[in-house]
């Protein structure tokens, strides 16, 4: 029989990842191995042009090389988001049989924006476009245009709650505190938001750990899950690692795993992040295996973690 409790891995391969990517998935690994789970890995490879090979490979060697094993999953056919569309498709058609989609004319730069994970200082599209109100005419006219729609979701006007087993009770009325927004770009691409919320309901997964700019994702995503019939997993975010310029970032190339794989061992790396987020008392060089026994939420920090 299965194990209840199912985690996931879920990195993009826009880049390297960095020390705050590896802290997310440390924990994600640990809060499903210390409840006796297991662990999806799946690779969310949704934006053709920002993902390469050299990072898929690089991923999975940082992952192998810290210790962190997974049960379910990349690369096997089927774990990349690549390979999924045509789940995506059916839940789209889903939701636009129940009229929850509309399209939507904004800009490309808008668009673009919206098949990545919505980092903070990344603006999604506007809630507030004029796509939702178009007249018949005005809609007629921009389709016989020619030009490429994308599609966005009528986001619910009514609080949705979810209780983040690390930071508390979120709440937000999507209509009101995010508007609607694109869950398939103008190029047939699907955004982050559907693919991640199909996804891990597909997927059976039932603990999503990762970094804390993704919290305010995650009522959107309880939502969709539950409109497409599911039960939203248990959320739990973690702390962000930051440098003196804020969050760690894939682009700015530096703190990347692949650089402490050349310079330094698993042990000393995962010692010294279970240091710094509070799980252990000295940095002392640790394997992931070895802190399953200390692993618990309420000693891990809350506020951002400088570097
Ligand atoms: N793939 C996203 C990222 O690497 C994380 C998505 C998620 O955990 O929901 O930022």
């Amino acid at each position: 029989m299965s194990s209840p409790v199912r985690g996931r891995f879920a990195p993009s391969p826009s880049g390297y990842m960095h020390l705050g990517n590896l802290l997310s998935m440390l924990l994600a690994w640990l809060d499903a191995r210390s409840l006796g789970g297991e662990l999806v890995f799946r690779m969310e490879d949704l934006d053709p042009a920002r993902s390469k090979a050299v990072y898929i490979d690089a991923l999975v060697e940082d992952l192998r090389w810290l210790g962190l094993d997974w049960d379910e999953g990349f690369p096997a056919p089927g774990y990349a988001q690549s390979q999924r569309t045509a789940i995506y498709e059916e839940a789209f058609r889903e939701l636009k049989r129940r009229d929850l989609v509309y399209p939507c004319w904004c800009s490309r730069a808008e668009r673009l924006a919206a098949a990545s994970a919505p980092h903070p200082g990344e603006r999604e599209c506007d809630g507030g476009c004029r796509c939702a109100h178009l007249s018949a005419k005005e809609r007629l006219a921009l389709e016989a245009s020619g030009r490429r729609c994308a599609w966005k979701l009528r986001c619910p006007d009514q609080t949705i709650t979810v209780h983040d087993g690390h930071y508390g009770e979120i709440v937000q009325n999507p209509a009101r505190d995010v508007g609607d927004f694109i869950i398939r770009r103008a190029d047939g691409v699907f955004a982050y938001q559907l693919a991640v919320s199909v996804d891990d309901l597909m997927m059976g997964v039932t603990r999503v750990v990762r970094g804390r700019d993704l919290l305010s994702s995650a009522p959107r995503q309880k939502w969709l899950i539950e409109t497409l019939g599911g039960t939203a997993p248990d959320y739990c975010h973690a702390p962000l690692l930051t440098n003196g310029s804020g969050k760690l970032s894939k682009r700015l190339g530096s703190l990347s795993t692949e650089f402490f794989r050349r310079n330094t061992t698993a042990e000393a790396l995962t010692g010294r992040l279970a240091f710094l987020c509070g799980l252990a008392e000295t940095a002392a060089p640790v394997s992931p295996r070895e802190l399953i026994s200390l692993f618990s939420w309420e000693k891990i920090k809350r506020d951002d973690i400088a570097l």
